[in-house]
């Protein structure tokens, strides 16, 4: 449920991985749009894929060539994503705040959802009330720690404190949980991309055995915290598992995603850390099928195992129920009723299997 489908070859990884959907959070419109469409006409190696177009605002930090920087934009570019097939329009960080409102009401009456980051000089309990239907990553529910404008000011290390010491059970992150709940707004945490960036490269080879797997040219892409971080940023990781848990357990739809991180891997390490942060491992295994399903409007066709539904499974050699690390251990995928050989698939991505 965040993905940047950015190299073909990531394609036959997923798929290896048992990923047989993805939703693409962010790239270039045209590139993942034909993708997409070129997987959807047989021809292709790749998981379904799932379409949000990014659009950013203006600033020196922007991000991509889809931008609204004025209300007369709106209307435009939701049309361009509509008809590109965007479920979704995914807001960047560099969106005027005072665009967020008019944005979701133009996309929700188009049948959009509005998900994404939450925009700079906002707080995520702010964009929860502007329509917010998903947030991306867990860090922005820390915002409302912070007094506007303070976090700017702070030295890295005081921020650091402010989140490792926070108490999520108290004010205001519990306003927080209470928002998302009330709205049911869904949250794609990337939490196992984050458990990549918040320890030191040591621990990361111990933590995730698929980066030992990668192709060369991906290696080296993680080397996670310095040593003389790692103790806060541990702790800062240690809060956000504690959200993500207390988010679920008052009902929050939460769907695994992980970002640019070990392609494949880490959705089976994102589950890992949902049974670390309290989910039954049922949960975890929901949160990457039946739950991100619904959200999207696709239950008739995916997300559990059932005649007149799509063939879309994995078979794993374990019971992923007893222990979740089982996931990993995938032997036959079957996507769009084809059954795929998971080793020689990594092999096409010149991953180890
Ligand atoms: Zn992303």
């Amino acid at each position: 449920m965040h993905a940047h489908v950015q190299q073909v070859e990531q394609g036959a990884a997923y798929l290896a991985a048992g990923v047989t959907t993805v939703r693409d959070l962010g790239n270039i419109l045209e590139f993942v749009t034909g993708i997409r469409d070129t997987l959807d006409a047989g021809k292709g190696l790749g998981p379904r894929i799932l379409v949000s177009g990014i659009v950013d605002g203006d600033g020196p930090r922007a991000l991509g060539t889809v931008r609204i920087k004025q209300r007369e934009d709106i209307a435009p570019v939701l049309d361009r994503l509509k008809r590109a097939g965007c479920l979704e329009v995914k807001l960047y960080s560099s969106v005027a705040p005072s665009l967020v409102r008019p944005i979701a009401e133009a996309a929700h009456r188009r049948g959009m959802r509005v998900v994404g980051h939450v925009p700079e000089g906002m707080s995520v309990l702010e964009a929860i009330a502007a329509g917010y239907d998903g947030v991306s990553h867990v860090q922005f529910l820390f915002d409302p720690l912070f007094a506007p404008g303070e976090a700017g000011k702070m030295s890295r290390e005081a921020r650091a404190r402010r989140i490792a010491d926070a108490d999520v059970a108290a004010p205001p992150l519990a306003q927080v949980v209470r928002a998302f709940a009330a709205k049911k707004v869904m949250l794609d945490d990337t939490l196992a991309l984050y458990e990549l960036m918040n320890h030191t490269a040591e621990e990361n080879a111990r933590r995730e055995p698929g980066l030992a797997k990668l192709p060369r040219e991906l290696r080296g892409l993680f080397d996670g915290s310095s040593p003389a971080q790692a103790e806060l940023d541990g702790a800062i990781f240690s809060k956000y598992l504690a959200i993500v848990g207390a988010l679920h357990r008052a009902g929050v739809p939460i769907v695994a995603g992980t970002d640019i991180s070990v392609p494949g891997h880490s959705l089976h390490r994102e589950l890992e850390l949902y049974v670390q942060a309290g989910f039954s491992p049922m949960a975890a295994i929901q949160a990457a099928t039946s739950v991100p399903a619904r959200v999207m409007g696709l239950q008739a066709q995916v997300g559990t195992v059932e005649p007149g539904k799509r063939a879309d499974l994995v078979l794993v050699a374990g019971d992923p129920i007893a222990d979740i690390r089982n996931i990993r251990k995938v032997t036959t995928v079957v996507a769009r009723g084809r059954m795929y050989d998971p080793a020689a698939l990594w092999r096409i991505a010149e991953f180890t299997p």
